[in-house]
């Protein structure tokens, strides 16, 4: 059995001493330094996120992160637009019905990104409390232009919503500039760290709407939250080998300037976009549009794709990840999030165009 090339996107794979952080002896979660470390890590997280705001550790995945971006702003019946252009939209579009949110749906082609005109469109012509957008749909390998549609949204009482899940830290996000008031991301995607802590950033208009909103919420609620941060501290039991891990990869993206950390993902983007239509394979996303942290392929339609992802596991040791939903069986993903090295993501796209010819 070879190596694994672990190349879906996200959990990431992990360098070996980022891997070490997490063997460090646990510490007290309630102790001065736990604090430090919370702190650094948060005050961090502002940068990547472009917030001069609250950041906050949640001992959750990012779906946890998602609950706590709905719970905390709004109430059931608020009138809500979300944009769906993948997987991970309609997952958002579901938890905010299951909160009993009036939810419309803006539907946008998979593959492509949302026009900001269209958005401007149906802002016009109702009046929503809450505008949810995915900025890497991680479904489809799509980004969407966050800061055009931030634009159409100026001078509305909106909250804009943002799922940055597989674009913080490798792709800007600029909350303050580009008007977005709620955002969140997850520790295993470009955090570079293991699966287990979501962040969540909130800037002065969600406060102002946290006020009034009264969905049911404990665990992500941001009120405890924000009192526990004031002590250095998460409300719950935090992940600590997540938070070990996550302080060091930090140091480094800090040491590396961020401006340099999004220019590599973008060359790293472009060149997996190269190697694959170099290799004669089809990209799903729109050229213009596609993702600089995963890019998804599509199978030819004779393709099974359950063999193909067998043989590529269990012959070249090498796992993408699969089409999730609608998508099952008709693509495949190579994820290129933080720390990748070219010639794995080479030799992920050789082996499935060799499995593919
Ligand atoms: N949103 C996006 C864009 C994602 O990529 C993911 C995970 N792939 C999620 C939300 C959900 O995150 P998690 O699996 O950590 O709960």
């Amino acid at each position: 059995m070879p190596a694994t090339n672990l190349r879906i996107p996200g959990p990431i794979e992990l360098p070996e001493h980022i891997l070490a952080e997490c063997s460090r002896p646990m510490i007290s979660h309630r102790g001065s330094e736990f604090a430090e470390i919370l702190h650094e890590i948060t005050d961090s997280a502002k940068g990547l996120f472009g917030i001069d705001g609250d950041v906050f550790l949640l001992s959750s995945s990012g779906t946890g992160a998602m609950e706590a971006a709905v719970v905390n702003f709004f109430s059931p019946g608020d009138a809500v637009l979300v944009v769906r252009g993948g997987v991970f939209a309609d997952r958002t579009r579901a938890m905010a019905t299951a909160f009993g949110l009036d939810v419309d749906v803006l539907e946008v082609e998979w593959g492509d990104a949302v026009d900001p005109a269209a958005v401007a469109r149906r802002v016009e012509a109702r009046e929503y409390r809450g505008l949810f957008l995915t900025h890497n749909e991680t479904s489809t390998g799509v980004m969407n232009d966050v800061e055009a549609v931030g634009g159409v949204l100026r001078g509305l009482d909106l909250l804009f919503v943002v799922d940055g899940v597989s674009s913080v830290g490798a792709i800007p996000l600029r909350m303050d500039d580009w008007r977005v008031d709620v955002a969140y991301s997850a520790s295993q995607k470009a955090w570079t760290a293991p699966p287990g802590a979501g962040l969540l950033a909130v800037g002065s208009r969600g406060w102002k709407f946290n006020n009034d909103a009264s969905c049911p919420r404990f665990y992500f609620d941001l009120t405890t939250m924000r009192q526990a941060l004031k002590q250095g501290q998460c409300p719950w039991t935090p992940p600590l080998p997540v938070c070990f891990a996550l302080r060091a990869s930090l140091r480094e993206m800090r040491e590396e300037g961020l401006d340099r950390v999004f220019s590599r993902h973008h060359e790293v983007g472009e060149f997996v976009r190269r190697r694959v239509i170099e290799s004669g394979m089809d990209l799903f996303a729109r050229h213009e549009v596609a993702s600089d942290t995963v890019t998804a392929i599509r199978f030819p339609p004779t393709t099974d794709a359950g063999a193909f992802m067998t043989r590529a596991r269990e012959d070249f040791g090498t796992v993408f990840g699969g089409g999730e939903g609608e998508l099952r069986g008709k693509i495949f993903r190579i994820g290129h999030m933080g720390w990748t090295d070219r010639s794995a993501l080479s030799g992920a796209v050789d082996v499935a165009a060799g499995l593919l010819d």
